[in-house]
């Protein structure tokens, strides 16, 4: 089976780090706009907006880029909104061939006019079943895992962490800390770490994306992370020897060992300025050397990917067959905060049966 963007999206596919307030459609954010009132945006036409939230993003600055969200987060403050726009995420996601997705958010930046945290985690929660319901009709299965998110440069990570917590029987799976690294240490919140691992309770940090080891590592041996946001940096910790031959580092070899899983997510790398390029970045050489790599969105609408878009574009770039994307999926299942029982299921009821169609 060839290898292109129609027959990859028909391929199972698993996604681990994707932002609901990096996924909105375009028409979805007019429409909203208009609806609050919200003067804003840029422009008032779809196609200029999506190309505006591109360019924007190209800045390679994350600093930069982390303002384009300033747009998303001001048409998300009604329980209306969020509703919608999960469930869109749910449609767009499933209709991507998408079979289990953890999208997260950050419950505290959509109550600027006065919604409750519960409310929004309950309006996205409820946005997720209607559009899996609605893709499900369609003949598309997806399950989705909500992880919430706190910021790193705000002191409310204790509270998420608490929600999370108690939101776990009804959908959320898991925890995050995310925004601009440099000055923000994961070790600010690690209240928040501790009272998660006393529930035990799973979280993921986002680490390593701009910012190098120091990062990475406070975020698996001080905090005590399940899975890393990007870990890009991780290869700085690899080195070549002489005759080209890779020697890992003692923090290397340790999130190799220990299998963490890595959420990278290219596209997104090459316009924060965290790779050159997609030629350049380090998945190819992480890959090689069999860490647990899984390939995510991050935000589609401002890198204007999908998750099939991303995994072409790597086969493209380093001569990915079927088999690296088998890899890569049951790799994301088999990171997933899902319990064990279900990630087997999904991997061999959906993923080895989808794939063994396409290496045939
Ligand atoms: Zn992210």
């Amino acid at each position: 089976m060839p290898l292109n963007l129609d027959t990859v999206r028909d391929a199972p596919k698993v996604l681990l780090h994707d932002h609901l307030d990096g996924g909105l459609r375009p028409t979805t954010i007019l429409e909203l706009a208009d609806a609050i009132g919200y003067q804003g945006l840029p422009t008032p036409v779809a196609d200029e907006l999506s190309g505006w939230f591109l360019a924007a993003s190209h800045s390679g600055s994350l600093e930069r880029y982390l303002e384009t969200f300033g747009h998303t987060v001001a048409v998300l403050q009604s329980v209306d909104a969020l509703v919608r726009v999960a469930a869109e995420c749910a449609e767009d996601l499933a209709g991507d061939g998408i079979v289990y997705a953890e999208v997260r958010f950050a419950p505290e930046l959509h109550v600027e006019q006065g919604l409750a945290l519960e409310a929004v985690v309950e309006a996205v929660l409820e946005g997720f079943r209607l559009g899996a319901q609605r893709a499900a009709e369609t003949g598309r299965r997806i399950r989705i895992g909500c992880l919430l998110t706190a910021m790193r440069h705000a002191a409310r990570s204790r509270e998420i962490a608490e929600l999370a917590v108690r939101y776990r029987e009804l959908g959320v799976v898991g925890f995050d800390i995310a925004g601009a690294e440099a000055g923000f240490p994961p070790t600010r919140h690690l209240d928040a770490f501790e009272y998660l691992r006393q529930q035990n309770a799973h979280f993921t940090i986002h680490a390593g994306e701009g910012f190098g080891l120091p990062s990475i590592w406070e975020a698996l041996q001080w905090c005590g992370a399940d899975r890393l946001g990007h870990g890009v940096r991780i290869v700085d910790d690899v080195m070549l020897g002489a005759d080209g031959t890779p020697r890992l580092g003692l923090l290397a070899a340790y999130v190799r060992d220990k299998r963490i899983p890595l959420e990278m997510c290219p596209s997104s790398n090459v316009h924060t300025g965290a790779a050159k390029s997609l030629a350049d970045h380090p998945i190819g050489l992480l890959t090689e050397l069999r860490f647990r790599v899984t390939v995510n969105t991050d935000n589609r609408l401002m890198s204007d990917v999908s998750l099939s878009s991303e995994l072409v574009a790597l086969a493209d770039t380093f001569d990915y067959g079927w088999a690296d994307l088998q890899w890569f999926t049951v790799n994301a299942m088999k990171s997933a905060f899902l319990g064990f029982d279900e990630r087997l299921a999904l991997i061999n009821q959906v993923i080895k049966p989808g794939y063994a169609a396409l290496l045939a």
